[in-house]
């Protein structure tokens, strides 16, 4: 299997290269140009744990890989790291299922993927010869910052360099990030929002003097953000293993469909839930909930992309994102292949349009699909009344999707049995999840906020949130969202 661009060059990349380069000359994205099936029952899978599962999921993405660097992979990323020995705990509550991609370092699902993207980047540019230092720059609404300096943390051969909305973040989420650890971490606060973030990095991509100026001074560049496929594929891991887990406590039958519900930002969670179908795995429905900034949701619901819109910073800031840069991969598929109309879609959103609407045909072919939003005051209530109802604990973009379950079964009478995909923990996001949880407090500080929430839940606070109060801050630069290439320069002295 080869790697394709999106875009149409006809580029043909092996995986190895596909996760080195992390974009497609042409400025299009990394495609496989067939899917791979699953191809062993998958009840015969049930004694598989998550490694075995990510083994085999993985092999099948990264077949230029050796058994034994998947194998080596694997193993560094889905150690102790994690608080939970099965690494994505599945836990019923209310009437569904709550997949709890959060129990790693960082708090949130980032951590599935990019604690095995270091491992796998850094074996690609082993076996593709490639001697120059690999310098990673990702842009962050929050979550993926943290995850990724964590993952790269003091990782040879590499710099990573992380840019933050200044005021578009949590404070666990600014906190994690600014006493982060590691000769090699660099981390950028912009003025401006996640988008200005991520077009800012893209611009940086396809910057060809700079990036002759970058080989000149031994460096390459690298995307740690889920643009790069070596970021979609361990997470198509957990999809496929909430199946089995799900086949292995009988709680389904063989073949039975399933739901997932995904809250959505950059669009890369619910894809890898999207390749999963493709591989074969019985899901009914893909449930895409955003929150007030619905842009998918009008999307699914319309056919157009429409981004000339209003930006709100909510209170799950994880999916504060107007451009989800992942639909470009789901266009491919939409189109069945065909490079030239995501050609034209993608410059119509790139230019003066800022919209663009999908073909009949294309459309026809989002049924797999289901979107909805919420309002920030509806996702509090929904924390509060899956509380009181439950006992259970949901954060905030967690409490999105369960919300935007509760008005799909409303429309649809769905009765199928549905997953919510959890992707962060309620420690990140405390001063609104108290919210839901102590009816109100006039307590600001978040770490006291903190113990508040662990004291009235029960819940025993992460610990590599424990301590991070008295961490000493390591990172303080902040730069104009114009000004991010001099940054880059002035960090790597070129
Ligand atoms: C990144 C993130 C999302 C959005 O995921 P995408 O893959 O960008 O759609 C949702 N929730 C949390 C907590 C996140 O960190």
């Amino acid at each position: 299997m080869k790697y394709k661009s999106t875009r149409g060059n006809k580029e043909s990349k092996s995986s190895a290269e596909a996760i080195l380069k992390g974009i497609a000359k042409d400025k299009g994205l990394f495609v496989p140009d067939t899917f791979p099936k699953i191809d062993k029952k998958l009840e015969e899978m049930i004694y598989m744990d998550y490694k075995e599962v990510a083994f085999y999921i993985l092999k099948k993405f990264l077949g230029d890989f050796s058994d034994e660097d998947l194998k080596d992979a694997i193993e560094k990323a889905y150690d102790e790291k994690f608080e939970t020995k099965e690494i994505a705990p599945i836990v019923k509550a209310g009437d569904a299922y709550f997949l709890e991609l959060y129990h790693g370092k960082t708090l949130a699902f980032k951590d599935m993927a990019l604690s095995i993207l270091p491992h796998l980047l850094t074996k690609a540019a082993k076996k593709l010869g490639e001697d120059k230092k690999v310098v990673i720059l990702a842009a962050t609404s929050g979550d993926t910052g943290k995850a990724a300096l964590e993952g790269f943390s003091d990782v040879d051969q590499t710099e990573i360099i992380v840019f933050y909305p200044d005021n578009g973040v949590s404070e666990i989420q600014k906190r994690q990030m600014i006493t982060q650890e590691g000769e090699n971490t660099h981390v950028v606060a912009i003025k401006g929002n996640f988008d200005d973030a991520q077009s800012g990095v893209k611009k940086i991509f396809n910057d060809d003097g700079l990036g002759k100026e970058m080989e000149n001074h031994g460096f390459v560049f690298s995307s740690a953000n889920s643009i790069n496929i070596g970021r979609l594929v361990p997470q198509v891991v957990y999809y496929v293993y909430t199946y089995i887990e799900l086949l292995k406590r009988g709680d389904i039958k063989s073949g039975e469909k399933i739901n997932f519900v995904v809250p959505t930002g950059n669009f890369g969670n619910i894809l890898a839930g999207y390749y999963a179908k493709k591989m074969g795995l019985p899901i009914h429905k893909l449930i895409c909930a955003s929150n007030k900034n619905n842009v998918l949701y009008d999307f699914l619901n319309t056919g157009v992309y429409d981004i000339n819109r209003e930006f709100f910073m909510t209170n799950s800031p994880s999916m504060d994102i107007l451009i989800s840069s992942n639909l470009e991969r789901l266009l491919y598929e939409l189109s069945d292949h065909d490079e030239d109309v995501v050609n034209t879609l993608m410059n119509q959103l790139d230019g003066e349009t800022k919209k663009y609407t999908i073909t009949p045909n294309m459309k026809e072919n989002l049924q797999g699909f289901y979107g909805g939003f919420t309002t920030e005051e509806e996702t509090i209530a929904t924390i509060q009344t899956v509380y009181d109802e439950s006992k259970y604990v949901l954060d905030t973009h967690t409490a999105v999707a369960y919300k935007v379950y509760e008005q799909y079964k409303e429309e649809s009478k769905d009765e199928t049995k549905t997953v919510i995909v959890s992707t962060a923990s309620p420690y990140k996001f405390t001063k609104s999840v108290i919210k839901g949880v102590v009816a109100s407090t006039k307590e600001k500080n978040e770490f006291k906020l903190i113990e508040m929430l662990s004291k009235n839940t029960g819940l025993s606070i992460p610990e590599p949130i424990k301590n991070l109060d008295k961490k000493p801050i390591l990172h303080d630069i902040k730069c104009e969202k114009d000004a991010m290439k001099d940054t880059v320069k002035e960090i790597l002295h070129i």
